[in-house]
């Protein structure tokens, strides 16, 4: 990608003067405010290990007063006609569009990612705005004939949202959520991690002019906090959220109390599958893509590589080859492949990862531990590691990493692969390499994930629904089955028939015009 280097420069500048002089606010009701604990938290760059900006430490309280105002502004924006609601929807993705580079540069700046991956995730995010415009007509009711009756099925929106999103892809999955909720005619409380937010706070302050006060409202914080206090709320009609299993089991407690509706994006540990016929360049290409993308920090990350066991040296071969030509180095710097974690809590756990798959016996091929960049001593790098002698059974092949570290296992037997593919508690994406066109159906239906790309990995469009089989989630997004689990249906029942439908037997009317067994008095 192309990126003026001016612009960058301005980008880079404006971020800068924003961390000096700001400390944002909880955004609530179309206003800034100060937090009721005068507690502030600071976000930083990994990578530089600066301070980039300070945050409100929320409570209780303000996630009180977000609601409430999420409430009021219900009635009126549930009631917007769809074309405004659509216009409203471009004209956010518009904006997205004109600061690009500026949003890219704080999402970089925060999360540690290239700036490269930073502006093709504003893209998507203008993209989410774009098909989440459409959609808000595309939200239909219907009707259904019989001959005595007309029914009218209304979809109205559900109410109040409550979205958290993780630090991963902070602006992508604000768009992701917001867009939907704000199609259907939903009210919304975002609240963004506490660690990767400062290009939503950031974005928010861009769109404030276009949306009426109170439809949107964020509440930073602790998630341990003001989760539960969010969730609970008996305002709040339906929580979204992306992060980690632990923290889902959570909040689907926290939604027991008022038994609200849940979406839930949680982790992955996807098969990419390498078939003996496979084009291995690019199978090799996709492995070095999933391992380095985002440094590793992605929910659909390909991090368990089958390859066929004809096959596998030569695969090896070319993917430790392209894995070592990846430029890991300033995230900023648009030659840079590889950036750094998203936070000290992330990169240590990355790392004891990588010391627990050493010691259950796999073998790191390249890699395996802390890298160290000129210039950037203190940041939070980790050189990308590929680890072979990996058994499906290992914890480093059954739990989340989250960082660029892929494990390869081989295989013979179809029958087998299936198996071990789906020997997993997740079931989020997946890629497959063959030049067989039965057998990428077969083994494509046979693995139990969510999405499953054939001869190319990483390749989402928007309306392709998103989300995962068992621990992996439920519920959908970037689909129109997202836009309709913001809304409930009413079905209107029309008698078309004169007076009560008949569905007693009535009792004969007697001489006198009363009816018979009557008692007069
Ligand atoms: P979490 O699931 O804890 O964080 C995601 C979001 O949930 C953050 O906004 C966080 O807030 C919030 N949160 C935390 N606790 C609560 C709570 N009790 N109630 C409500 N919200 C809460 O993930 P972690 O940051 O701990 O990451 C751990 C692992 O989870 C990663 O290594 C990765 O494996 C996985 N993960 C998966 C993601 C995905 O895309 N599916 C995204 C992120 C993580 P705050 O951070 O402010 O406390």
């Amino acid at each position: 990608m192309n990126i003026p280097m001016m612009t960058l420069e301005k980008s880079k500048t404006l971020a800068q003067r924003i961390g000096k002089v700001c400390t944002f606010g909880h955004f609530i009701a179309g206003e800034w405010v100060e937090g009721s604990s005068g507690e502030t938290i600071e976000l930083s760059n990994p990578a530089s290990r600066e301070t980039l900006a300070h945050i409100q430490s929320g409570n209780v309280k303000d996630v009180d007063r977000a609601v409430n105002a999420a409430h009021e502004a219900f009635l009126k924006w549930s009631r917007t006609a769809p074309i405004e609601r659509q216009r409203i929807l471009l004209a956010i993705a518009e904006r997205l569009k004109r600061r690009q580079a500026d949003f890219a540069m704080m999402e970089t700046l925060n999360n540690g990612k290239t700036i490269v991956e930073a502006m093709i995730d504003i893209h998507h995010c203008a993209e989410q705005f774009e098909f989440h415009a459409g959609a808000a007509f595309q939200l239909k009711g219907e009707i259904l004939d019989y001959a005595d009756t007309s029914i009218l099925v209304h979809r109205e929106p559900i109410g109040v949202v409550a979205q958290i999103i993780p630090w991963n892809v902070a602006l992508l999955m604000a768009s992701m959520k917001l867009g939907p909720a704000l199609a259907a005619g939903c009210t919304v409380v975002l609240k963004p991690a506490e660690t990767v937010c400062l290009s939503v706070l950031e974005f928010i302050k861009d769109i404030s002019d276009l949306l009426p006060p109170g439809v949107v409202n964020v509440v930073t914080g602790y998630g341990s906090k003001i989760g539960e206090a969010l969730v609970s709320h008996p305002k709040v009609r339906k929580v979204t959220f992306t992060g980690s299993r632990a923290t889902a089991q959570k909040i689907i407690q926290y939604a027991s109390m008022n038994i609200i509706p849940q979406t839930m994006e949680l982790g992955g540990k996807s098969a990419n599958i390498v078939c003996e016929d496979a084009d291995l360049d690019a199978a090799a290409e996709s492995a070095v893509m999933t391992t380095i993308l985002n440094k590793g920090e992605v929910c659909l990350a390909g991090t368990r590589v089958f390859v066929h066991k004809k096959v596998r040296d030569a695969f090896l071969d070319r993917f430790r080859y392209q894995l070592a030509k990846v430029r890991q180095g300033d995230p900023v710097d648009p030659a840079t492949q590889l950036g750094a974690q998203s936070s000290e809590v992330q990169f240590k756990r990355v790392n004891s990862y990588i010391e627990l798959g050493k010691a259950e016996g796999a073998v790191a091929l390249t890699g395996g531990g802390p890298a160290k960049i000129a210039g950037l001593e203190n940041g939070l790098f980790i050189e990308p590691t590929i680890f072979i002698n990996v058994r499906n059974e290992m914890r480093i092949a059954q739990e989340e990493i989250f960082g660029p570290v892929t494990g390869v296992m081989e295989w013979e037997d179809e029958a087998e692969l299936v198996r071990l593919a789906n020997e997993s508690v997740y079931g989020l994406g997946g890629g497959l390499w063959t030049r067989d066109l039965a057998r990428a159906h077969r083994i494509s239906r046979a693995i139990q994930t969510g999405i499953v790309w054939v001869n190319r990995y990483y390749n989402i469009k928007p309306g392709m629904p998103m989300g995962g089989y068992k621990q992996s989630g439920f519920g959908r997004e970037n689909a129109m089955e997202a836009v309709r689990s913001y809304t409930l249906t009413k079905s209107v029942v029309i008698n078309l028939q004169e007076g009560m439908l008949h569905l007693f037997d009535r009792p004969p009317a007697d001489k006198t015009g009363e009816l018979s067994g009557t008692s007069k008095q």
